[in-house]
């Protein structure tokens, strides 16, 4: 066992790949019947595609269950062409961990091969607002003809709270734990290999976007993660995690980012600073608390941003708290 760890911990370094020509390229064999391709480290480009972004597909007996789409029509294509380099099973079920661009633009690609989508109910809120429409004009602004035949999709089946998969002998336990990256963020698990799909709840690799979810729930979701034990961590973004003792220092990486920037804007506003004081200042203010955040990809850019939108959220906190 331990060689294979070794081993395997050898081929997630060598998935490093700048501007893999195609989603088959990074393809790794993470365990038995479950595989995976690994977008770059980077903010959605022309140049890599909108290619930022992981999705992972399992193989049973009676289909494939994929998770996460990819950020562009063509991408998700590319996905299901690099399914068929392992399997010419029916592709059965596509999982959206979440209704963001990176993870759920490729489902049109998904729904032409006859899949059935499956996400959380939130996902009908997300393409009902504007703001869903702005982005995908903002995508479009950057990625050009990569989003050629890309169309914001709904699942056709939603849950709240949990959903069990069962097929050709594999179970999958779809669940909701918290509002946290956004409001509707599930993960998949599989008790019987103890894996875990964190979707972006659980980033590696780079700074998590905190926009549209909730800062201080995230936290209590980071807990449950880790009260379900998880032997393999396969995130959003990053590289997979293997073994209890590394999934429990990446998770805390995450709550670690989430808890200094959340003290950092409560320290502010109990200073008196304003939004565009909080904006300018606290890259040098998480510096401070851990130099190494600058070595982490996209901090200098996202973390002003989520400065942003914590600095409402703890404001409304600090109100409800009566201060
Ligand atoms: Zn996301």
């Amino acid at each position: 066992m331990l060689i294979l760890y070794f081993l395997l911990s050898f081929v997630f370094i060598s998935t490093a790949v700048e501007y893999p020509k195609h989603v088959r390229n990074t393809l790794e064999k993470i365990a038995s019947d479950v595989y995976g391709v690994f977008g770059v480290y980077e903010q959605i480009s022309y140049k890599n595609r909108g290619f930022i972004s992981n999705a992972y597909f399992i193989t049973t007996e009676e289909g494939v269950v994929v998770v996460d789409t990819l950020s562009t029509y063509k991408l998700g294509k590319e996905l299901i062409e690099t399914i068929r380099t392992v399997t010419d099973k029916p592709i059965k079920f596509v999982i959206v961990t979440h209704y963001h661009t990176d993870h759920f633009y490729g489902v049109s690609a998904f729904k032409e091969v006859g899949a059935t989508i499956i996400a959380h109910e939130w996902s009908y809120d997300y393409i009902s607002e504007p703001s869903s429409w702005n982005f995908f004009k903002a995508r479009q602004k950057i990625l050009r003809e990569h989003l050629d035949g890309t169309e914001m999709i709904g699942p056709q089946i939603t849950f709240k709270d949990e959903l069990n998969l069962n097929l050709g002998k594999k179970i999958f336990e779809v669940k909701h734990l918290c509002r946290g990256h956004t409001p509707g963020d599930i993960i998949v698990w599989l008790p019987q290999k103890q894996i875990l799909f964190s979707g972006d709840l659980v980033f590696d690799g780079r700074i998590p976007f905190l926009g549209s979810g909730n800062s201080k729930s995230w936290l209590s979701c980071l807990e449950k993660i880790l009260e379900l034990k998880p032997r393999l961590l396969l995130p959003g973004h990053g590289e997979p995690v293997m073994g209890e003792e590394n999934i429990r220092k990446t998770v805390n990486r995450t709550y670690k980012y989430i808890t200094d920037l959340r003290e950092a804007i409560r320290n502010m506003i109990e200073e008196g600073k304003d939004i565009d004081y909080v904006r300018e200042n606290i890259n040098d203010a998480l510096i401070e608390k851990d130099p190494s955040y600058t070595q982490i990809p996209v901090f200098f850019d996202v973390n002003p941003v989520n400065a942003y939108y914590v600095y409402f959220e703890i404001e409304n906190e600090l109100i409800e708290e009566g201060l």
